[in-house]
């Protein structure tokens, strides 16, 4: 490590970055490429001398590139966000160049405790109840996924009810969750050995807006008790993946307290929104909540990753991680005096990923961080506003935070169910093939929806607007073109730009 190189290379790289930043938008969204592009542009070994700095970032710049899809261009509304920010970059820097392995206290006890204090000031903002705290017997941990968090708090569970009734039961043991729930459940179920017949994907509907009903949850845990079977897990939502839905969890919550189950709640992607006060009741009944789970990179400013645990019970996760060879023992651990994170995750060896979260608190601080969120879900209000004020349009779910679920309504003669979800897929290739946005789908009632995420921090008003354009443009294509050509248009589409009787609709962005 040579640290004038460092140096010189590392402004050259920033400056890199802050280009590509400044550039983003001259760039397709979505990647056009196609699968294998990179192989025939690369030399099909590593070289044997030292190549330049600059002919490395000169092949990043016109063969990696167009093969990135980028997350953080203003226009990226898929899935949901990643952020990157100022700070959140900056705090990777630090934790490159410091570069430790923080499994134990001692191997950076800087690296544990930043952690502690930062996931507590984290818990105080989503004002988390105090057995969440480190300072009682719970406390907060970064994982590096949603996915990690509720693997480890499932086994962590299991592990707890099979102490109870013996390691035999393991293939009596079932996890509850609604059909809504991430496909990160199933996954940890199927790590955690639990029988693939008993994870229960809960059936839920537009009646209750796809939020998991009580009486059902009830229902199945009695039928399950009756013929034997042993409930442990419940696994609540606070912002679904498909439709932002949230679990009624004080409901919830009592069911798995009465029948002495874990209950987990995910807020991957809504969390982040609960630290103003306006959008904490979403996260009413968290109190009675076993763990709690928000990805503070996808909306929190944060670079990726960082996914941010909370447990009442440490030692339910101890006991089911922890190890202890010889090569690894030492004083503070041996004492029990300190947090040895290893025994909260999967992985021995961790990074100082506090860092980043910490400089985003501070850098930023709270107010601005409550506006950042509030203006996204100002933004996805007004794209939805715009799309209720176009009668070939409709909202599908309701919209909680930054999150708009909506479809184009298939011509009045045609009212099946499969030309609808044939006709938005077509119109979601042909904005995505544009590369001037990138939205995504997910199926709701058997449904196509398209659904539009606003969250990438460079997005403005003026890119929601031409997001909006964009479809109503490729929606006139589908819908008028064949019928045009068949000489039997039924009906004239409304202008591009249409907004009703103008009631409510708001002033048009000045470009
Ligand atoms: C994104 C998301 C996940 C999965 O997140 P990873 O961190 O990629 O594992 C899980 N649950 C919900 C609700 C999500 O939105």
């Amino acid at each position: 490590m040579d640290s004038e190189q460092l140096r010189e290379y590392g402004h050259q790289m920033v400056d890199f970055v802050a280009d590509y930043y400044q550039n983003i938008e001259n760039y397709p969204v979505l990647s056009q490429v196609e699968p294998g592009y990179l192989l025939k542009l690369l030399p099909d070994a590593a070289p044997n001398q030292p190549e330049s700095l600059q002919s490395v970032l000169d092949d990043v710049q016109s063969k990696i590139l167009p093969g990135v899809t980028h997350w953080q261009s203003p226009s990226f509304y898929a899935y949901y966000p990643a952020n990157s920010s100022v700070a959140g970059f900056l705090g990777e820097i630090l934790s490159a160049g410091i570069n430790m392995v923080g499994f134990s206290w001692i191997t950076s006890p800087a690296a544990t405790e930043l952690e502690m204090i930062v996931l507590d000031w984290l818990g105080k903002l989503l004002k988390l109840p105090q057995e969440f705290l480190s300072s009682g017997h719970g406390g907060g941990v970064i994982q590096g996924s949603a996915s990690e968090a509720v693997l480890v708090v499932l086994l962590s569970a299991r592990d707890k009810t099979l102490r109870m009734v013996g390691k035999s039961a393991l293939g009596k043991l079932v996890v509850y969750g609604s059909d809504q729930t991430h496909s990160a459940l199933q996954k940890a179920c199927q790590i955690a050995g639990i029988h693939p017949e008993n994870c229960r994907l809960l059936k839920t509907d537009s009646s209750t807006d796809y939020a998991l009903s009580p009486e059902i949850v009830n229902e199945a845990i009695s039928h399950d008790i009756s013929i034997g079977l042993i409930p442990f897990f419940l696994c609540g939502n606070v912002g679904t993946t498909s439709s932002a839905t949230v679990d009624p969890l004080y409901s919830l919550a009592k069911i798995a307290k009465s029948n002495g189950m874990w209950f987990h709640v995910d807020a991957a992607y809504a969390g982040s929104a609960c630290i103003c006060p306006e959008y904490r009741r979403y996260l009413d009944g968290v109190e009675e909540a076993d763990s709690f789970n928000m990805n503070a990179h996808k909306w929190f400013l944060t670079n990726f990753d960082c996914s941010t645990l909370w447990v009442k019970d440490r030692n339910a996760l101890i006991q089911s991680l922890s190890t202890n060879p010889e090569f690894l023992k030492n004083k503070a651990s041996q004492a029990n005096l300190v947090v040895d994170y290893k025994d909260w995750q999967i992985p021995l060896g961790r990074r100082f990923r506090s860092l980043k979260l910490w400089m985003v608190l501070r850098l930023y601080g709270v107010e601005n961080i409550q506006n950042y969120l509030r203006n996204h879900i100002e933004l996805a209000r007004y794209f939805e506003v715009c799309v209720g004020q176009d009668p070939r349009f409709e909202i599908v779910a309701p919209r909680k935070f930054s999150l708009v679920c909506f479809r184009l309504l298939p011509p009045v003669d045609d009212n099946e169910a499969h030309g609808s979800n044939k006709l938005n897929q077509d119109l979601l290739e042909a904005v995505n093939s544009t590369g001037r946005v990138f939205i995504t789908h997910t199926a709701l009632s058997g449904m196509y929806i398209l659904r539009l995420v606003v969250g990438a921090p460079l997005t403005e008003r003026r890119h929601i607007y031409a997001a909006w354009k964009l479809l109503q443009d490729e929606a006139c294509t589908l819908l008028c073109s064949p019928l045009q050509e068949n000489g039997n248009l039924p009906k004239s589409p409304p202008p591009i730009g249409f907004f009703g009787n103008g009631s409510k609709a708001e002033p048009l962005p000045q470009k």
